[in-house]
């Protein structure tokens, strides 16, 4: 049987992030990771819970893998592993179920199933707290110019649809030392876009020399860091959006003019039956102090605001769901993340009534969606004909792509400007779509 591994990541930055400290850890017991699935003797599903279709399509790999494959060792972990109801539904097919975080258990089943390398991978220093060990773990970083660094795993909000606080457990802060040594290392290797990841990164609650520093002290020591390089966050919870950490990310040179701002609802009872902990107006004063914030901070630069919204939450009327439109009309959004509200099993929304039909549910998205192709392409507007930085991503057929400070998508002619991915390129928008920008590169 070949020594190889294939991990199949599903869901959030977060748990592809961890994909990639896993993958440093099975390659610690001589195993290689193979090209195709079928290459594979060992198949790792990292898996999201948050909607029954992504939890539909881990069930019918897993039964496709196991009928076709029946000698293929299968570990399932990420938010599914927790629950008895997958587990007892997957006992046949799955060799291990264990959370992302409980290294021991993976280590002691490799320990079992593989010889250990002689010179395992180097590690960052080791995490005195149990449950965020793992990600002292050295990444093996997918991308070459882009790196997802996680700052703190876990999350205490218990928000009434989500699974996170059951599959992860509690916030837990890795050490500044930790994640400044490893944004360093980044650095040293040419990496340009640093994301800084947590499920609610403003509740950051690290060390540094001992000492307690939260998460605009941490951007600050991050942007002190010398090197060319962006960074940008996500996720940010509006209940721990302080006016420090306001003025801190408006005005730190590094940090990109984006943020990820999830509302999810624009209705207080909605918010409050899905124990978001604050008002559609808090929200909004957010929003202004922060717009306000970009414009002193660093006049003259276009910033950008995305979110996510929920649609048919349990118990959701017609006049309740206007107010997320209403919001949308008001903030004018450059990008919406939809949702159709899903009971997920374990929460809090589970017990609730899903009494917004499926159908009610598209028709509201849709709806949404209209008010954003519409703000989405006024912000787009604004950028043409101005220069600004873009870094270059990819390139396919003639054509480079990549994204502004403001988490735009852009496509360039490569023309003759070669070998250009994973620069900063200096490049004038010539033309605004709905969804992104064309523009061309100025030598
Ligand atoms: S803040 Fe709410 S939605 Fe975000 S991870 Fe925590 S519980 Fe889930």
């Amino acid at each position: 049987m070949s020594n190889k591994y294939y991990i199949k990541t599903f869901g959030c930055a977060m748990n592809f992030s961890d994909s990639e400290r896993l993958s440093t850890l099975l390659e610690n017991y001589q195993l290689k990771s193979a090209q195709k699935i079928e290459r594979a003797s060992l198949v790792i599903f990292n898996t999201c819970g948050i909607r029954q279709m992504a939890e539909d399509r881990v069930y019918g790999q897993i039964h496709n893998l196991r009928k076709n494959y029946p000698n293929i060792k299968i570990i399932l972990t990420g938010c599914l592993s927790h629950r008895p109801d997958v587990q007892f539904r997957l006992k046949n097919k799955v060799d291990l179920f264990y959370k992302i975080s409980d290294k021991n258990k993976i280590k002691n089943w490799l320990n079992k199933n593989y010889p250990k390398a002689q010179n395992p991978k180097s590690r960052t220093k080791v995490s005195h707290q149990e449950n965020i060990a793992y990600l002292s773990v050295a990444p093996k970083y997918t991308d070459k110019h882009q790196a997802f660094v996680p700052i703190m795993t876990g999350c205490n909000n218990f928000c009434a649809y989500c699974v996170v606080p059951y599959a992860r457990g509690r916030e837990v802060s890795r050490s500044a030392e930790e994640i400044l040594m490893e944004i360093k290392n980044l650095i040293q290797k040419n990496y340009k876009d640093i994301i800084l990841l947590g499920q609610n990164v403003n509740s950051y609650c690290g060390t540094f020399k001992g000492k307690r520093i939260d998460f605009a002290t941490l951007l600050q020591m991050i942007n002190n860091l010398s090197g060319n390089f962006w960074i940008n966050f996500i996720s940010s919870h509006p209940k721990d959006m302080s006016d420090k950490l306001i003025k801190t990310f408006t005005s730190l040179e590094k940090v990109c003019e984006h943020i990820h701002l999830p509302i999810q609802a624009g209705d207080n009872k909605t918010l409050k039956r899905m124990n978001r902990k604050y008002t559609r107006m808090h929200y909004l004063k957010l929003i202004k102090k922060i717009k306000i914030g970009f414009e002193k901070n660093k006049p003259g630069k276009i910033f950008s605001i995305t979110t996510d919204i929920i649609v048919g939450f349990p118990g959701e009327t017609k006049e309740q769901f206007r107010k997320s439109a209403e919001v949308m009309h008001r903030v004018k959004y450059d990008m919406v993340y939809f949702g159709q509200f899903s009971p997920r099993p374990g929460t809090t929304a589970w017990n609730m009534k899903d009494n917004v039909s499926k159908q009610e549910k598209v028709r509201r998205e849709k709806y949404l969606n209209e008010i954003l192709k519409k703000s989405s392409y006024a912000n787009n507007k604004k950028y043409v004909d101005k220069i600004i930085d873009i870094l270059i991503e990819k390139e396919k057929n003639g054509f480079y792509y990549g994204k502004t400070r403001t988490a735009k998508n852009v496509k360039l002619l490569i023309g003759k400007n070669k070998n250009l991915i994973g620069n900063f390129i200096k490049t004038k928008i010539t033309k605004a779509n709905i969804w992104n920008l064309e523009g061309e590169i100025i030598s």
